[in-house]
């Protein structure tokens, strides 16, 4: 198949979709984004790489960053880490409070913000800091990407940082729970970082691509994960990867995938490629319209769904 010739279709037929929905305006920094951007690309197992729109420009990765630093974790922890966070979808927005009051402060899974803030808790305990425990995950997005180009925007993260009331608030009701072992501060600015890194999308589909591959990448054998542990990221990512609207995304793409408020989106075709795009306009639930709406159109067009 000439996947090209697909990404080629695929821009045509999401053209007149362009600017629906809304760019991020929870902080300044991501609502001035120009919300007409489309890129999309695709790294193959065997190294082969397509692209189409606007593949240099960087965004912030947001919530996909919490696909790197639960990999992290699920590496270090392994079963342990089950009984600080769950792996049911949550059904709820992505930053609620509501559920974590009444689960006594056990977040449903990694990917929605109280999970993301356990699983830097753990990263920070297990590296003794904050600042290591962001090093930590900003090196494993180099080596997973084999770029050591990667960029923090220091303008989101402080944008972030000021305007981190609901986060904060997570943090401290976990901590009320007992869930959190670290400072509040600690904890929030390891987090806000990761979110606050930038990349592109050839960038992004290349840094995920070990797990297309059973958690080690077919290109530099790098290995990150075993091949257990790479097929339950790629579950939760399924359950999981786009806030409430989860199932949505499972029942119209049938990938793996991960989706953050910068507009972007991952999708693993678990053997064969990974796959990243970008628009920043966004749906009701957060996740990228046009980008989801390409996906769909993606394994629609090539039969590469997991089903
Ligand atoms: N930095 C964002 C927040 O914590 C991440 C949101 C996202 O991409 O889901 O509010």
């Amino acid at each position: 198949m000439n996947y090209q010739d697909v990404l080629k279709e695929i821009h045509d037929e999401i053209k007149p979709l362009l600017g629906k929905g809304q760019v991020a305006d929870y902080i300044p920094a991501l609502a001035k984004i120009d919300p007409m951007q489309f890129a999309m690309s695709i790294t193959c197992n065997d190294g082969s790489t397509y692209n189409i729109g606007s593949v240099e420009e960087k965004f912030s990765i947001q919530s996909i960053s919490k696909v790197f630093s639960f990999t992290i974790a699920l590496s270090i922890y392994r079963k342990e880490l089950w009984k600080r966070v769950g792996r049911e979808p949550s059904g709820n927005p992505f930053n609620s409070l509501v559920q974590l009051e009444y689960e006594a402060g056990k977040p449903r899974n990694p990917f929605i913000n109280a999970g993301a803030l356990v699983i830097s808790d753990t990263i920070i305990s297990h590296h003794g800091s904050s600042d290591k425990a962001f090093k930590e995950i900003f090196s494993f997005i180099k080596d997973s990407s084999d770029n050591e180009n990667i960029e923090v925007d220091m303008h989101v993260a402080d944008s972030e940082m000021a305007n981190s009331h609901r986060n904060r608030a997570l943090s401290n009701l976990m901590k009320s729970f007992g869930n959190l072992d670290n400072e509040v501060d600690d904890v929030i600015q390891s987090y806000f970082k990761q979110c606050s890194i930038s990349m592109n999308t050839k960038e992004l589909s290349r840094a995920v691509l070990y797990l297309a591959n059973s958690g080690t990448d077919p290109i530099t054998n790098k290995g990150f994960l075993n091949p257990s542990q790479a097929k339950r990221i790629n579950s939760v990512m399924l359950t999981c990867g786009h806030y409430d609207a989860s199932g949505d995304f499972a029942y119209r793409v049938g990938l793996p995938g991960k989706s953050g408020v910068g507009g972007g989106i991952v999708a693993v075709v678990p053997g064969k490629m990974s796959i990243a795009v970008f628009s920043p306009a966004l749906n009701e639930q957060g996740n990228s319209l046009v980008g989801t709406k390409a996906l769909e159109l993606f394994t629609t067009k090539t039969g590469l769904s997991i089903f």
